[in-house]
């Protein structure tokens, strides 16, 4: 049986997620910007929350994680590279790691770029991976501590999962994004279809940081750094994907 999922809006654009393991009961959340709206679904389900998983040190987050572990009890686990700066961690995790949530393991990716202990959570069953500030929806986080060089390794990692792997991040930064996508990718058809897409869905209040990685492919300018299309549109013919990927995460920067 998949995971069962909810999608928490937190803060200003922040995403929590409520994972559900219907076997064993386990219920696990990945990141705690705010623990206020994950108790409140928590009460919702009826859920209870048995493991906090963290993605990387930044407030915005992790701000929730004391008092909701007080609340709960719940384990804590991430990145043992970013322990100094996370909240105290019960288990704490290398790349490759397992993590157990009853009948389904899910198995830790470095995803550094964002920040350098930044990691990603791979549900393989369930199709899942919460890859918060590392890929985003039409988009991917901002370099505040690695090298483009770390973030493409990244991105090129979590381009190997599945196509049909719901990638699941880490903010709504839809509007933005898509309009800087349209700004360096203007004749891509996939990409005018899906942001046509998400105007609907944010009429009905559907969130809006999940999404296909056979669709992160086809419409996410960062993911699409190596297509030749894209490197002679923008005078990069001849350049590595590393180098396009870097050119690309610029523009984004003074956007
Ligand atoms: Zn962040
Ligand atoms: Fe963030």
């Amino acid at each position: 049986m998949p995971l069962e999922m909810r999608v928490i809006p937190c803060l200003r654009d922040n995403y929590a997620y409520l994972l559900h393991e219907p076997q064993s009961g386990r219920t696990a959340v990945v990141d705690v910007p705010d623990q206020a709206p994950i108790l409140d679904m928590l009460a919702a389900t009826g859920w209870r929350l048995s493991d906090i998983l963290i993605t990387h040190h930044h407030d915005d987050h992790i701000g929730g994680v004391p008092r909701l572990r007080e609340d709960t009890g719940a384990q804590v686990w991430g990145a043992a590279a970013d322990a100094h700066r996370l909240p105290p961690l019960d288990h704490a995790l290398a790349p490759g790691d397992p993590v157990p949530l009853g009948a389904e393991t899910g198995t830790v990716i470095d995803v550094p770029g964002h920040t350098i202990g930044h990691i990603a959570f791979h549900f393989p069953d369930s199709r899942l991976a919460f890859t918060a500030d590392s890929l985003m929806a039409l988009g991917c986080g901002r370099l505040f501590e690695g090298t483009p060089a770390q973030m493409w390794d990244s991105l090129t990692r979590l381009m190997d999962l599945p196509d049909d792997t719901r990638i699941c991040s880490g903010h709504d930064y839809s509007k933005a994004n898509a309009a800087f996508a349209r700004s360096v990718d203007p004749d891509n058809p996939d990409l005018e279809a899906r942001i046509a897409q998400m105007a609907r869905d944010r009429d009905e209040g559907a969130p809006m940081a999940v999404a296909t990685l056979a669709l992160e492919k086809a419409t996410n300018p960062f993911l699409r750094a190596g297509q030749g299309y894209l490197k002679a549109g923008h005078g990069k013919s001849g350049e590595t994907d590393l180098a396009m990927f870097a050119h690309l995460r610029g523009l984004k920067d003074t956007f």
